[in-house]
């Protein structure tokens, strides 16, 4: 068996038999040919139990390496701190340079970066964009609560990126289009106020809270530039 894949035991939560799972532990869609669909579409982490037939799917930390777009993106269930540190992981992968090395808490998230990545687009940039259209669009619907959202759309020729919210209690889907020079604009905020997470080596996590935090700090950097004009 290749060293990227392990067996687990699996109790079914149908008939409750025992039985096992050959799961990956790291796909790299440069050398695995037809990987990436697999990843995407779900089909690797389906299982079904040979007792029962009870289809259910897996949920298992996955690290994503796609060598040529130069991207990690690292799926850890539940994953609720901002950086991860694996010393065993970060030794392994130490001779690389200028890799985006991500973790997501959720498969929706996993399979957004991987699209960013492949886009060729910087995901701090795309998450304050998100961000911030998703205030415009709150503000559009009285201000509904978007509970998450997601890049959906990009098109370079067009000039335009579009994401996907999801609005209430109902987590009703709402697209909303932008041009590229929101984009363009975050990009500069991004490059102002977090060069130091752009420095960082391990694997972290760039995601809605991390963009309000960014956002917070451009906006206050603004207000005491403000005040500083005032006082002249
Ligand atoms: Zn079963």
């Amino acid at each position: 068996m290749p060293e990227n894949k392990v067996t687990k035991a699996v109790v079914c939560p149908m008939c409750g038999e025992l039985s096992k799972a050959e799961i990956y532990t790291s796909v790299n869609p440069t050398i695995q040919k037809g990987i990436r669909g697999r990843v995407l579409d779900g089909e690797l982490f389906s299982w079904i139990c040979p007792s029962c037939n009870h289809s259910a799917r897996l949920t298992y930390p996955i690290l994503y390496n796609d060598m040529k777009n130069r991207f990690m993106v690292y799926l850890i269930p539940k994953f609720d701190r901002f950086q991860l540190c694996d010393k065993e992981l970060e030794q392994k992968y130490s001779n690389l340079r200028n890799i985006n090395k991500r973790v997501v808490p959720t498969f929706n998230l996993f399979k957004e970066k991987i699209f960013i990545f492949e886009s060729g687009l910087d995901d701090m940039s795309v998450e304050l964009t998100k961000l911030a259209i998703s205030q415009t669009v709150s503000k559009k619907l009285d201000g509904e609560k978007i509970t998450e959202g997601y890049l959906s759309m990009y098109d370079r020729e067009s000039n335009t990126m579009g994401f996907t919210y999801f609005i209430g209690e109902e987590c009703e889907p709402y697209v909303q289009t932008a041009r590229l020079e929101i984009y363009g604009k975050s990009k500069d905020i991004v490059d102002e106020f977090a060069l130091k997470d752009k420095k960082l080596k391990g694997f972290i996590k760039i995601d809605r809270e991390w963009a309000e935090n960014i956002l917070y700090r451009y906006k206050r950097a603004k207000h005491i530039e403000k005040l500083n004009k005032l006082k002249e």
